[in-house]
């Protein structure tokens, strides 16, 4: 006797972006309630299975949606405000007073749908967000139904949503207790980077991670300049100094690392903490060149980020897809470097692995949920009707 499942997705090619790169190209997918039950070949699973509803893929691509590894969803809202510019001058000059005077709840409301919009229309069904209100990142994000690990920013300066780090700090509290266990939606708490959190704001936000087991994610060395301030204010490394703070007891998602060691490449990887790769942001903001390929040898989850619009323009993942592989050749003047199944597998089930959802996210296989996208393919790739 056959299995009931609730939905049946058949005539497709099949890529589960496991760990074999899997596919199937007569392939078929069960999917009850929000999880897959299987995964293989369709005359096999057509005969194991009755379905209240069966989509016919029509032989196109069926894969696991996309994962923006890094972004600040309503800055879109602010996109194209400053180009052209330095990152400590666009940030500090430009972004944060801007922020302080316009962010509000509603702002975040209204750019955060919009950035959901954006980002389905490109084939993303799972971003992490640092930013404001976070509340309202996370209702909107629901609402648009997307899966999404959603940092509070704490930082020292006053921000949108708090005169002081204290205020920031309690209201990440309030966030994580209030969404923690949501089906779509993971709190974290998000201490900016090493620059903007003083020792105390990293070592209290590492400690609220760990309280409620939330991912923490920062901004990592993401300029030379950054690295150079940080390690003269410190007198050592970002890295070293993180640690000190026991920033790594947390579950780490670091954006950029751009200018890191092989040591630093070591305790990320001996702390499990996620990276997350910026190819269009870093090139805009001529921050330099990450060691994606050597990263990712090392054995460190490293998924693709658009950053905010305010510094890409878009968030358009194929293109971050597409740039990510392009640039990790010319910087190790290598064209074998970080192939295009390994560019995909950043963009799904790495990515998953760097937000630490890899168990939700990220392939599919059974017990994920069905996160699923079909046919992203560019107008030149499809078949003539
Ligand atoms: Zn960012």
């Amino acid at each position: 006797m056959s299995e009931s499942v609730d939905t049946l997705f058949i005539n497709a090619i099949v890529l589960t972006m496991d760990e074999k790169f899997t596919y199937y190209e007569h392939g078929c997918l069960a999917v009850r309630d929000d999880s897959i039950v299987a995964v293989g070949e369709e005359a096999s699973l057509k005969e194991q299975f009755t379905a209240n509803e069966v989509v016919d893929c029509q032989g196109k691509v069926l894969m696991p949606g996309l994962i923006n590894a890094h972004t600040h969803a309503a800055m879109v809202l602010l996109r194209g405000l400053a180009d052209d510019l330095r990152l400590d001058v666009w940030l500090m000059g430009y972004m944060m007073p801007v922020e302080r005077e316009f962010v509000s709840p509603e702002f975040v409301r209204l750019g955060t749908q919009l950035a959901c919009a954006e980002m389905i229309h490109s084939g993303v069904t799972c971003f992490a967000d640092m930013y404001y209100f976070e509340e309202h990142v996370a209702r909107a994000t629901a609402e648009a139904g997307m899966r999404a690990v959603l940092g509070q920013t704490v930082l020292k300066f006053p921000s949108p949503d708090a005169a002081y780090y204290e205020e920031s700090l309690a209201a990440a509290r309030q966030f994580i207790l209030g969404w923690k266990g949501h089906h779509l939606i993971v709190p974290s708490v998000a201490p900016h980077a090493p620059y903007t959190c003083p020792p105390e704001i990293l070592k209290a936000c590492s400690e609220l991670a760990v309280e409620f087991d939330v991912p923490l994610h920062i901004h990592i060395s993401e300029t030379a300049r950054k690295w150079k301030t940080c390690a003269t204010k410190t007198g050592c490394p970002w890295c070293r100094m993180s640690k000190k703070q026991r920033l790594f007891e947390a579950k780490v998602l670091a954006a950029h690392c751009v200018h890191i060691d092989d040591g630093e490449i070591k305790t990320l990887v001996n702390h499990k903490a996620g990276v997350a790769h910026n190819p269009s942001s870093k090139l805009k903001l001529a921050s330099g060149f990450a060691p994606v390929s050597k990263m990712i040898n090392a054995g460190l989850n490293v998924g693709i980020g658009t950053d905010g619009a305010a510094s890409n323009n878009d968030l358009d993942m194929f293109e971050e897809i597409r740039l990510a592989a392009f640039i990790a050749k010319v910087h190790t003047n290598d064209p074998t470097v970080l192939p295009a199944q390994t560019a995909l597998a950043m963009a799904t089930r790495l990515g998953a692995k760097a937000l630490h959802i890899g168990h939700l996210t990220g392939t599919l296989e059974v017990g994920k949920r069905a996160d699923l996208i079909l046919d992203s393919s560019p107008p030149w790739m499809k078949q003539p009707c």
